[in-house]
């Protein structure tokens, strides 16, 4: 590594030294574009770059709210504004009970190369609080998304700063922000993304993420004269991107095997088909079950519950032609990589952000593995919430057929894009270098046009 950019990098770590998970996407970005800095001397990288692992704003807040009981609980919410080179902070909000400054700034860091490689205007962000919807009734989750944005309504607008969904914020969580939003601000507009087509949204939104990865995966394995039909693939999670996922599978000929929770993992040798989908859609969107009544439900498949994990996730020890991690960040560890290389996986494509800890990467492509690095291969997600954006503009909506159009062309794009700079900077098939070198030149270039702001 050039030297000020491992200053740089200590930096980074002595200032916020138990911010882990913001230090592993900043080392694995750095090291992507340390290797191009001495092809590039028209950039003054050292500032660029010191600029880019500091967020333009943090806003951190306290969320009251009272639960059914009566009590009044107290969350933290957050809003990180990470970079708004190309458009006004664009990325979702997560709730969950582990969100804190570490997770939010690494998602909004990873966030602004994902939505640069897109092609559209869209800076980036990421927000969220500690609160978990998880076995809340309706009303206390109503209540806390008010709450929320009593004072997030301040920090954002439609050409501000646009949230969206992640990890616990869902259609319903974002109808009560979006409602509450709209009473402060006394405006209409196409201030979050993920809205329902009734009121709002575009269609093919919530499909975007899932159907986006196995669009970019199809190219990648194209590339390398490999195909979905007649394959099988395991997919981890079980919510949004999952689902979306296995649904395009299907479609795709390929048998998806597995999908997980918090609680354990299902193994279903028969294959997940349209039918179970169904039911899985059905348990989690409606019901908000888990996934362990599915081996209920379907006798021949297996339960582990989480506490049987030990070293390694087992989910990653059954054998299959590709993986799709779409649950969260850090659940391929350096044990899983090593059983998956061992089962001669194919391809691993990332749905989550930053599922595959760096060690498993390391593994998984030096073994030859395809690896598509989620900032590139789960972009659709967040690519369809600009589209919404654009007709919210308009004022108009396209039709389901035209955005899923728009969103195989912006996915084949992407592939072209990183293949090209992981070529023409690293080597060919480097996805993880051509995607970060690729996203980050947009970046660096609107930076040093725009001056030191
Ligand atoms: N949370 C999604 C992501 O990680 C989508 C963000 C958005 O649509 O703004 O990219």
């Amino acid at each position: 590594m050039h030297e000020y950019v491992s200053r740089i990098l200590e930096g980074v770590i002595r200032r916020d030294p138990e911010q882990k998970e913001f230090h592993q996407a900043v080392t694995e970005f750095l090291k992507s574009v340390d290797s191009i800095i001495d092809q590039l001397p028209r950039l003054r990288f050292e500032k660029i770059l010191e600029r880019m692992v500091e967020p333009e704003r943090i806003v951190q807040f306290r969320v009251p709210w009272v639960d059914d009981s009566g009590s009044l609980q107290i969350n933290r919410g957050y809003r990180i504004q990470m970079s708004s080179a190309l458009g006004p902070y664009k990325g979702g909000l997560r709730f969950h009970a582990s969100v804190n400054l570490s997770v939010l700034k690494f998602l909004a860091f990873e966030q602004v190369y994902k939505n640069s490689l897109t092609g559209l205007l869209l800076g980036g962000g990421k927000g969220g609080s500690d609160f978990s919807p998880r076995g809340k009734s309706d009303r206390e989750v109503m209540a806390f998304c008010q709450s929320f944005m009593t004072e997030l309504t301040r920090h954002i607008g439609p050409d501000t700063d646009v949230p969206a969904g992640d990890i616990g914020v869902g259609a319903r969580e974002i109808g009560y922000m979006f409602g509450q939003y709209k009473r402060l601000a006394n405006e209409f507009t196409g201030v979050f993304t993920g809205k329902s087509p009734v009121w709002g949204g575009s269609f093919i939104r919530p499909e975007a993420t899932g159907y986006g990865l196995v669009y970019f995966a199809e190219q990648a394995l194209m590339d390398a004269g490999l195909s979905l039909s007649g394959s099988t693939s395991l997919v981890s999670g079980s919510g949004n991107v999952a689902q979306y996922t296995i649904e395009k599978l299907l479609e795709r000929g390929s048998k998806p095997l597995t999908i997980s929770d918090s609680e354990g993992i299902i193994y279903d040798p028969e294959g997940i088909d349209n039918k179970k989908l169904a039911y899985i859609k059905t348990l989690k969107n409606v019901k908000r079950g888990r996934v362990k009544e599915y081996a209920d439900t379907y006798r021949n498949s297996v339960f582990t519950p989480r506490s049987a994990y030990g070293e390694g996730n087992p989910l990653w020890n059954y054998p299959a032609d590709y993986a799709f991690p779409c649950a969260t960040q850090n659940e391929i560890n350096e044990v899983d990589a090593r059983n998956l290389v061992a089962n001669n996986i194919k391809a691993v494509m990332e749905g989550a952000n930053m599922p595959t800890n760096l060690e498993a990467q390391h593994i998984l492509t030096g073994s030859g593995v395809i690896f598509g690095p989620g900032k590139a291969a789960n972009a659709g997600g967040v690519a369809v919430s600009g589209l919404e954006m654009a007709q919210n503009s308009s004022r108009l909506q396209w039709t389901p057929q035209e955005v899923d159009a728009r969103l195989v062309s912006i996915m084949k794009n992407i592939y072209k894009t990183v293949d090209q700079a992981a070529t023409t900077y690293a080597k060919k098939g480097d996805l993880v270098a051509g995607a970060n070198i690729a996203g980050m030149l947009r970046v660096s270039d609107a930076m040093l046009a725009q001056g030191y702001v």
